[in-house]
């Protein structure tokens, strides 16, 4: 696995592989990996011969301080985990090489509202953040397609229409997300939990798979909701919110049954905090 830390280093490999006719695929990371990450990777070895892993902390997306200063950060451990499971290339810019003019905000295209609602209305300027680094990861990297996780439901959403508004020539693939064993789903901030925290926080998958089967019985969404917050509160978790919606448009579906149910494509999305760390979920019903 080669490590490429400026956009002219990368800019070589790539040349080299188009030269050979080899396509390749693109899976942007944070790092701090785990077996999720991990599993974008092989998907994407799977469909292409070549693959470029990105890890950078962008500091453009986070809306707290505090957390990008406690966004945890292991490039060592990172590349050697990249090795082992095949990845190609270590694409680990520095913020200087992404924004070599400061971390300003881009122009961002029209998301339709997407970017209003649960993780957008949240963290105020995520999504532009996240659409402003994508951006130009894709134009350092110019893959033939990038692999995400569904975890971040909104996320995958939110850069489909992006890379349509701009015609990012890639296609782009979700993949389900990878759990513990406990059903909780991975994510580099579960290690910020306490081993009886992270025993706990596998609380959110038990509530979305018991929402899952009192929907197919029949019940009404917000009836299903409160339930589920009343359970997440009794379990000792703080949930932000737990709600039925339009997986299309991220808006919250009418409260009528499933066989009454005017939305076909729902989602459930769930974030509940624990231990002061920000838990994020979902689970498709479709
Ligand atoms: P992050 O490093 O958190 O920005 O995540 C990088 C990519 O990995 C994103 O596309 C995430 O959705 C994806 N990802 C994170 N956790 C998981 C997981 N548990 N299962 C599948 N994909 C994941």
């Amino acid at each position: 696995m080669q490590i490429a830390e400026t956009r002219a280093a990368l800019a070589q490999i790539t040349q080299k592989w188009s030269e050979e006719k080899l396509d390749w695929a693109f899976v942007p990371t944070m790092g701090a990996l785990h077996n999720g990450h991990l599993t974008l990777v092989r998907e994407a070895l799977r469909h292409f011969p070549r693959v470029v892993v990105s890890v950078f902390v962008n500091p453009t997306q986070f809306d707290r301080a505090d957390d990008l200063e406690r966004y945890p950060r292991q490039p060592v451990k990172d590349a050697e985990m990249l090795r082992e499971v095949g990845a190609h290339v270590l694409f680990l810019p520095s913020v200087e090489v992404m924004y070599p003019e400061g971390t300003d905000k881009d122009r961002v295209p029209d998301l339709n509202g997407l970017d209003n609602r649960y993780e957008g209305a949240a963290r105020p300027g995520h999504f532009d953040g996240v659409v402003q680094i994508v951006r130009r990861l894709v134009q350092a990297v110019y893959p033939k397609a990038m692999f995400m996780g569904q975890k971040d439901a909104q996320q995958v959403a939110i850069l489909k229409r992006a890379a349509a508004q701009e015609f990012w020539p890639l296609e782009i693939h979700a993949v389900p997300t990878v759990r513990e064993s406990s059903g909780l789903a991975m994510s580099s901030r579960n290690g910020q939990l306490s081993k009886e925290a992270f025993a706990k926080a596998a609380t959110i998958s038990k509530v979305l798979a018991k929402a899952e089967q009192d929907w197919i019985k029949g019940e009404r969404p917000r009836s299903i909701e409160k339930e589920a917050t009343e359970t997440l509160i009794k379990a000792g978790l703080r949930p932000e919110y737990f709600d039925f919606i339009n997986a299309v448009t991220f808006e919250q579906i009418p409260d009528f049954p499933i066989a009454e149910q005017p939305v076909k494509q729902v989602l459930i999305v769930v974030v509940a905090w624990l231990e002061g760390v920000r838990l994020i979920d979902n689970w498709k019903l479709y």
